[in-house]
């Protein structure tokens, strides 16, 4: 959470550069913004309320910046405490990304010493410690380098200094990139913030740190205190990837761009599938999904796609409770991490204590060089190009889709596997065409009803946890308070809330449980549910039908998670919602 940015030029101003930035970055916080530019000695600010591509903003001179879109955790959505913060000099300015958890202490001590602070936010104790070391004598790295030392959490942070013209860029938890093309240096929270300038990238480990005077930056560790040399990576992403192009919302396009996307996740590896694969068979310790958010669901889902096709008990939790399972963990255990990011700080936390238990990590991810790649013993890229929209889609089942091959690998099937992901692929292909998309837009507009505000979604089997992901899609992009649960639950309390038009989403596959799921929506029906049927064939039941291809329980997981995609997204655009960026919400959650 949180975008930050750096840069560097001789030619250019900063600020068109910084802003542009900003706008790219803005899936991992938009309530405010912020920027500071050097120019001759001088550090200028300018920040603003509200999301950059819709406020205005003032000019400020430079050609060297630091800019930041905030998603608040400490103090409120105020100027003064949107970044970057100065210390008492105004020659530090900071823009960062974390949590610093100890902040309170400092900054009562700082206080206490006669530090005047503007903001309520744990991010300005970081200037004025910077300033408190250099009048102790240090310069600007080893000041740096001994905060970093005191701060508490999972943090990354660029300092611009008027004194020496210098920028400093440090990551301790909260990714940093760099993008170098000839006499320019961009840092930031994410490459899509310069992919439209540079593809050669440096990703930072955590702690360590870049010094950036001219266009060749420094690299430092920060616990040795030496410098290092980093490796420079091409990386192939292009730019059409990362941009909306014709599509109103990133939403619909990467929803639509699924029609590429399983084929991508399914390029994997065959050595390493087989290799994790006896691992998964080998762990005699347990097999642990772990995830947050959409991509926990994705681990339950996980959990009904490694029973049925490979015979294989695994375990799913929240990463954010992992903690309370540690005491089951040893080295003849599995922890599989699923992020998008790879940079998600409750799954980060997770693996910290798998690793240290000595279990075997594996990672399913699509950003590559994050942060869990880094500590995993074998990563798995879904391959899904950028994915901006704070409502995942594509990576969601691109995820889904590597699990389903792994599943495979481990009953020794890889082939069968592949037939059936292309095969699916086929079917989305044809799935999502406008006439596909005009149906459930008209169905999205009926449920956009003021008079709409719970809505229920059931399944069984694998349909169960895609009913719990269901949910989510729909609660962050349409506000809807909507529930998955297992069809045959309703009846144990919920259907207590059923009345008269009532909307129920039922998710059928061409499996065992059709029969019943039937039934549980005759059940709901009886009561006065409206039934909108997504199901490979019509029945009387439905009020609406959205049919999807004739897949097995398996395919079912990605066939009927596009339709919810689709009707998730048109509900947000038929109540006149931004769908790319819901309300408190921000992408890439690097904070716990
Ligand atoms: N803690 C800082 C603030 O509230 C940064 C937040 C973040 O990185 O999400 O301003």
């Amino acid at each position: 959470m949180c975008g930050i940015i750096g840069y560097w030029n001789i030619d250019n101003e900063a600020l068109p550069i910084l802003s542009g930035a900003l706008k790219k970055l803005e899936y991992r916080g938009y309530d405010s913004f912020g920027f500071a530019t050097l120019n001759n000695g001088q550090i200028y600010i300018e920040k603003q309320i509200g999301k950059i591509s819709e406020v205005k903003y003032n000019n400020i001179p430079g050609r060297v910046g630091i800019g930041h879109t905030r998603w608040a955790t400490h103090g409120g959505v105020t100027k003064q405490n949107s970044h970057p913060h100065k210390d008492c000099t105004g020659k530090i300015a900071v823009v960062h990304n974390g949590i610093i958890e100890n902040f309170q202490e400092l900054k009562r001590r700082l206080v206490d010493e006669g530090h005047k602070f503007l903001s309520n936010t744990d991010t300005e104790i970081i200037p004025h410690l910077i300033e408190e070391k250099l009048a102790s004598g240090l310069d600007l790295k080893q000041s740096v380098i001994k905060i970093s030392k005191i701060l508490k959490g999972r943090n990354a942070f660029i300092v611009l200094d008027a004194e020496t013209n210098e920028m400093i860029a440090i990551r301790n938890g909260s990714p940093l990139i760099l993008g170098l093309k000839d006499k320019e240096v961009f840092i930031a929270s994410d490459i899509p913030a310069f992919l439209d300038k540079t593809k050669e990238v440096i990703y930072l480990d955590d702690g360590q740190l870049a010094v950036i005077r001219n266009e060749r930056p420094e690299f430092y560790d920060i616990n040795t205190g030496k410098r290092i040399i980093k490796r420079l990576i091409k990386i192939d992403w292009n730019q059409n990837q990362a941009e909306k192009g014709s599509y109103a919302h990133f939403m619909l396009k990467e929803i639509i761009e699924q029609k590429n996307t399983i084929v991508a996740a399914i390029n994997q590896d065959e050595t390493q599938l087989v290799r994790v694969a006896r691992e998964i068979n080998n762990a005699t310790n347990g097999v642990f999904f772990i995830g947050c958010g959409t991509a926990a669901r994705v681990c339950h889902i996980a959990e009904y796609i490694f029973s049925k096709v490979a015979n294989k008990r695994i375990n799913y939790i929240p990463a954010s409770e992992f903690e309370n399972y540690k005491h089951f963990l040893s080295p003849e255990t599995l922890v599989i991490a699923v992020s998008q990011s790879g940079e998600t700080a409750d799954v980060l936390d997770a693996l910290k204590i798998a690793k240290s238990k000595g279990a075997k990590i594996i990672s399913i991810l699509n950003v590559i060089g994050s942060s869990m790649s880094r500590i995993s013993d074998y990563t798995f890229h879904i391959n899904a190009g950028p994915e901006k929209a704070v409502a995942s889609t594509k990576a969601t089942t691109s995820q889904i889709a590597v699990i389903i091959l792994l599943s495979y690998a481990c009953s020794g099937k890889i082939k069968d596997g592949e037939k059936l992901l292309m095969e699916l692929s086929g079917e989305i292909n044809d799935m999502l065409n406008p006439r596909y998309q005009e149906h459930i837009k008209n169905i999205a507009t009926i449920l956009s009803d003021e008079k709409v505000q719970n809505m229920f979604i059931i399944g069984r089997g694998i349909n169960y946890p895609l009913s719990l992901e269901s949910a989510i899609k729909i609660m962050e992009v349409s506000y809807i308070n909507a529930q998955g649960f297992a069809g045959g639950e309703l009846k144990h309390g919920p259907i207590a809330l059923i009345e008269n038009g009532t909307p129920v989403i039922v998710l059928v596959a061409d499996d065992n449980d059709k029969a019943k799921i039937l039934s549980n929506a005759m059940e709901v029906k009886s009561r006065g549910a409206y039934i909108i049927g997504i199901s490979p064939d019509n029945n009387n039941i439905f009020d609406y039908w959205i049919k999807t291809p004739r897949v097995d329980s398996v395919g079912s997981a990605i066939a009927n998670l596009i339709p919810i995609q689709l009707l998730s997204y048109y509900l947000g655009v038929a109540k006149g919602y931004n769908v790319d960026y819901p309300k408190n919400l921000a992408k890439s959650v690097t904070v716990n």
